[in-house]
């Protein structure tokens, strides 16, 4: 009998901590952001389209954003507080309909897994305010394998030649 509760009692408490692993497994390392707005300050400063892309992971309709077909020299910044993305040298021509990118600058994008619409892809955030850009994808055709698939209303274009 107490062999019988013993052993009741130590697979109740694997059991017990199983479960602790798995709600540990599913929770996301919280990030905190520099730039933190309330959703009424950031309605203020972007457009319905903006808003719902940046702040609600939304995404503009494929081949409409100004971005896509945009080859120039300079930077692409964060539309929601204006920190340099991607390099206009990591840019590349994509037939996706977004701009695509094969790599970002270091240290500008967070990556979350994001397990909406029933797939399992790595959203990417600016990580100065959380802006939702997009997702990247490991189908990347240049050497780097990424393609960093943006909105381009998420970003603001800088031209090099401004900044002379
Ligand atoms: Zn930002």
């Amino acid at each position: 009998m107490y062999l019988k509760l013993h052993l009741f009692g130590l697979v109740f408490f694997s059991f017990t901590l199983l479960n602790c692993q798995t709600k540990l497994d599913k929770q996301e390392p919280k990030i905190t952001y520099k730039v933190n707005k309330s959703e009424e300050e950031w309605k203020e400063e972007l457009s319905p389209e903006e808003f719902e892309i940046l702040r609600n992971a939304g995404t503009e309709r494929p081949h409409t954003g100004i971005y896509n077909m945009h080859f120039e020299d300079g930077v692409y910044v964060c539309k929601g507080c204006g920190q340099p993305l991607f390099k206009s040298g990591s840019k590349f021509m994509s037939d996706c309909g977004w701009p695509s990118y094969e790599a970002a600058i270091p240290g500008a994008i967070v990556y979350k897994k994001d397990t909406s619409l029933g797939m399992i892809r790595t959203e990417i955030l600016c990580s100065n305010c959380g802006g939702h850009q997009g997702h990247v994808f490991d189908d990347g055709p240049t050497a780097t394998g990424k393609r960093y698939c943006v909105n381009s209303a998420s970003i603001n274009f800088i031209n090099n030649k401004r900044n002379d």
